[in-house]
């Protein structure tokens, strides 16, 4: 049986409790909504209340410390993270890669942590505009692949986001074929990296993903869902993507 597709919203650091109520709005609307796959990734400090609003949606959280614990000030390990209410962790976001000097390790390390928490992962990569202009964006994908994937065979815990540094926040998209095109090279590395499972693991699109144009980009060759940031601060404009994915 085909896959839903798979929308998650990565709310980064916005959302206090009076933001609750938009969570609240989705998860309504998704249970009607069930040919897509939904889920919502608000800050560490609402992933408890907006887990005990869902009835349908999951939620997960931006990022993880790769210890079980200790002397961590400021960070939180995937456990206490399932322990919130958690089902995935978004791990590798360019924004954690850039902000915080996250390289490929870090990232490997934090996706193993969550993996061993009983977490599912989002592994997230995605050339900088620099280097998709020099036309190496395929090769800077397949190394934050290499470098950043989760070990084993745990494919059923690894989706994977394809974000291209540029286009995130930016109100830019690559063309559907350039989307399509870079999809199928992280399919070829999956199936090599996972060769039991890695055919089945989803490839999310995401920056600058809206209503509008959330339907062509869904359509493009192995794109299995989309990780939308602004586009997912409120219900409106996340339920337009989620209904363009449930009528794919
Ligand atoms: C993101 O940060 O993961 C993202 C895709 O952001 P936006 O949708 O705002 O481009």
């Amino acid at each position: 049986m085909a896959q839903r597709p798979y929308i998650v919203g990565n709310w980064k650091m916005h959302g206090t409790r009076a933001m609750l109520a938009e969570a609240r709005a989705i998860d309504r609307a998704a249970e009607r909504l069930i040919k897509a796959e939904v889920a919502l990734a608000p800050p560490y400090t609402l992933i408890h209340a907006t887990h005990k609003e869902a009835t349908l949606i999951a939620v997960g959280a931006q990022d993880c410390h790769p210890a079980d614990g200790g002397a961590h000030t400021g960070d939180i390990s995937a456990a206490m993270l399932k322990d919130s209410g958690a089902s995935f962790v978004i791990v590798g976001h360019s924004e954690r890669r850039a902000g915080h000097g996250e390289n490929d390790a870090a990232v490997k390390a934090k996706a193993n942590a969550a993996i061993a928490a009983g977490l599912a992962v989002i592994v997230c990569v995605g050339e900088r505009e620099a280097e998709r202009d020099a036309g190496k964006a395929e090769d800077v994908v397949a190394k934050q692949l290499k470098g950043s994937l989760p070990a084993g065979e745990v494919a059923e815990k690894v989706t994977v986001a394809y974000e291209p540094v540029w286009a995130i926040g930016t109100g830019r998209t690559p063309s559907v074929e350039d989307i399509a095109a870079m999809h199928r090279a992280i399919r070829a590395r999956l199936t090599a990296i996972y060769p039991a499972g890695g055919a089945e693991i989803r490839i999310l699109y995401g920056g600058s993903v809206k209503a509008d144009n959330a339907a062509e980009i869904l359509r493009a060759d192995e794109v299995g869902g989309a990780l939308v940031g602004g586009a997912s601060l409120t219900a409106e404009s996340f339920l337009g993507i989620i209904v363009a994915a449930a009528e794919l």
